[in-house]
């Protein structure tokens, strides 16, 4: 629960976390990044590819 109103308070700092590619693009919505909050560890998809991140599908 503590976890849960950190989330929620959190004013998100999203880091990349992986890239996507293959079949888990269509598994994402069509979504090339999942990025993670640096300050809660809430992950979100969004973006395009990122260049500098070499982890692949988690
Ligand atoms: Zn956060």
């Amino acid at each position: 629960m503590k976890k849960f109103l950190k989330r929620l308070f959190c004013k998100h700092e999203f880091k990349t976390l992986y890239n996507i590619h293959g079949d888990m693009i269509n598994r994402c919505n069509g979504h090339r990044r999942m990025n993670k909050c640096i300050k809660c560890g809430k992950e979100k998809l969004g973006g395009g590819l990122e260049p500098n991140c070499k982890r692949v599908n988690g």
